[in-house]
């Protein structure tokens, strides 16, 4: 007999007929054949309703009570879906977080899993009852028995966490949409449903499948392996796979708290082209890139920021193999590209043909503020000098000399205890193309993310572990971190520009503590932007395809819009642009990729 998880979320639960109508699909997956939990969420907006209650009263409540509070929801959902089932006939029983053995850290209102006791859950499982679990809560570890939160939306995370510890054939989210979707059908109406996805997609796409699918859920179900699907609870639609390569056997020890990075990886084989000073109009990316694409040569890492003055600077990298194509292309464009007449500067073509790129990995680095922070700065004690920094939600990638590589790599095992040898990333250009994935599988917007700009920060090592060193105490999570090509040397000292984007709830706290930074040490100036919007296609297909990123920036520059940042990773390039342009943005790319269906999902507002 298999093992089934399911959850079901609070619209799905919102009212007693709902209540009854989940009954019914829990008996038929029971009379299928298989052994059955349910994790359930409160009904409704349950949640937010005993938030607001508890604002009324304090407008700083005590965690601990808030936790207290909250976990009360889901008490009162188990308890009816028990009854419910038992009027079907069937043998059921509601255990809270506490009852089945969720033991939590004592953070209250965030706290990660650390172990699920399964002894009772099995046994009441053997005796062919279904047990149906609060989701959301557990209890702390500690003598104290505190009820903790997981945060937020933690219903999933509970149910996924569950599916690893009892080792389910499969954990089935069901919610109020048909599943996962290629964007934010309110902004594109076309958005098709996914048949699957896998678990890093699904993370690099966080700002888009977040509201589906709570991030840590995705973490632990790529960690452990879980089958994940993500279906509507009014249907019989099959809904959207979320998968996962299959993984290296974990403890279940620790479950959360497993490493955040678990991998390294290098390839030795890449050299940089930079163009220096390109004018800050839209078209020039797509141009570049465009030409570059037409010459069949894959780019691996792109990054673009802007500086002072409305010059920009873009920097790629590609295997060595291709470097005297792309060097050629990037020559032939240089002189065209003047940004005025009166320009005396002409754009400039460098070229570094002994780098290397270094990459920490995991899923763990959405969400854990300062682990780029900590690779930075064990480069930075290992001496390694960082010529280029380009960031996704589960990978940190940062150019280096090639003498360097081997050094890093073992500051970098040490530094994220990983005993394992490192991945050698072979060049994209012999990796077979992945021709199972699409190129693009969705492709995303975020609009709460502000744009720092930090100028002329003097070029010595160690300066990025600092400024983000700083934003990590601070517990920022800093989202794309971009550290430009050109050196500018002023007053006998070489400089350098790092822009990066932080959450715009974070940015004055960022602001105000990197310009007390920026005073200690007499750097020049942080500027920071909220007006910016953040797009991103994301695809395990783009790996080793030529042209992926010129067709998205051809679709933006066709439409005249600029882009402020790129930074790219093996299988996302995002795009920072002004917020008025982001909506436009993510329509024309959606677009251009063919991502549109015939039918319009239906959705609830
Ligand atoms: N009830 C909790 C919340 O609304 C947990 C959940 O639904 O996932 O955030
Ligand atoms: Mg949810």
């Amino acid at each position: 007999m298999a093992l089934i998880v399911q959850k079901y979320g609070g619209t799905s639960v919102g009212s007693v007929e709902r209540i009854q109508s989940v009954a019914r699909r829990v008996c038929q997956t029971v009379a299928s054949g298989n052994h059955v939990v349910v994790v359930v969420s409160a009904m409704g907006k349950t949640t937010d309703g005993l938030v607001g209650l508890a604002r009324e009263i304090s407008s700083n409540p005590s965690r601990r009570e808030m936790d207290m509070l909250l976990s009360t929801g889901e008490q009162v959902s188990i308890a009816l879906l028990s009854m419910a089932l038992q009027e079907l006939g069937q043998s059921a029983i509601s255990l809270t977080g506490a009852q089945v053995g969720i033991v939590t850290e004592s953070e209250h209102s965030r706290a990660r899993i650390l172990e699920i006791r399964t002894e009772r859950l099995e046994r009441h499982l053997n005796e062919g009852t279904v047990v149906v679990v609060a989701g959301f809560q557990g209890i702390s570890s500690g003598e104290e028995l505190e009820f903790t939160t997981l945060g937020r939306g933690g219903s999933d995370t509970s149910a996924v966490a569950l599916a690893a510890a009892l080792g389910a054939s499969q954990c089935e989210i069901y919610t109020d949409v048909p599943g996962i979707l290629t964007t934010d059908p309110r902004l594109v109406p076309q958005a098709q449903l996914m048949d699957e996805i896998t678990c890093d997609e699904m993370l690099e796409l966080a700002s888009l499948g977040a509201k589906v699918l709570h991030p840590r859920a995705v973490e632990i179900a790529r960690n452990y392996g879980v089958p994940l699907v993500v279906r509507s609870s009014w249907t019989d639609e099959p809904g959207t796979r979320v998968i996962s390569e299959v993984s290296p056997t974990r403890s279940l020890h620790n479950l959360e708290i497993t490493k955040a990075v678990d991998a390294i990886e290098f390839d030795t084989d890449q050299a940089k082209v930079a163009l220096l000073r390109v004018p800050d109009r839209p078209g020039i990316a797509a141009r570049l890139f465009g030409e570059i694409a037409r010459r069949n040569v894959d780019v691996d890492l792109i990054i673009q920021s802007i500086h002072d003055g409305n010059l920009n600077d873009i920097a790629f990298t590609v295997v060595s193999g291709m470097l005297p194509k792309a060097e050629a292309v990037a020559e032939a464009i240089a002189p065209v590209l003047r940004s005025s007449p009166q320009q005396t500067q002409e754009a400039e073509v460098t070229v570094d043909r002994r780098t290397a790129k270094i990459s920490i990995a995991g899923a763990g680095i959405v969400g854990r503020p300062g682990i780029a922070a900590q690779m930075f700065a064990a480069l930075f004690d290992a001496g390694v000098n960082i010529e280029m920094i380009s960031t996704s939600e589960v990978k940190v990638s940062c150019v280096i000399d090639r003498e360097d590589c081997d050094r890093a790599i073992s500051a970098l095992c040490l530094a994220f205890d990983l005993h394992c040898s490192p991945v050698h990333m072979p060049n994209t250009a012999s990796v077979p193309p992945n021709t199972n994935a699409p190129l693009v599988r969705g492709v995303a917007l975020d609009l709460n993310q502000a744009r720092l700009a930090l100028r002329r920060i003097p070029d010595v090592p160690g300066m990025a572990a600092k400024i983000f060193g700083v934003l990590a105490q601070k517990n920022i999570s800093v989202d794309m971190i971009i550290q430009s090509q050109r050196c500018r040397i002023i007053d006998d000292t070489p400089t350098r520009d790092l822009a990066c984007t932080v959450a715009r709830a974070d940015a004055e706290t960022a602001c105000n503590a990197l310009r007390d930074l920026a005073e200690l040490w007499d750097w020049g100036e942080v500027v920071v932007d909220p007006h910016v919007a953040k797009v991103s296609i994301v695809g395990a297909g783009m790996v080793g395809h030529p042209g992926v990123a010129a067709r998205m920036f051809e679709a933006l520059a066709q439409q005249g819009i600029n882009l402020q940042m790129i930074a790219t990773s093996e299988i996302k390039v995002s795009c920072v642009v002004a917020e008025e342009e982001g909506v436009k943005a993510l329509q024309v790319i959606h677009q251009a990729f063919n991502l549109a269906g015939k039918e319009t999902v239906e959705v609830p507002v």
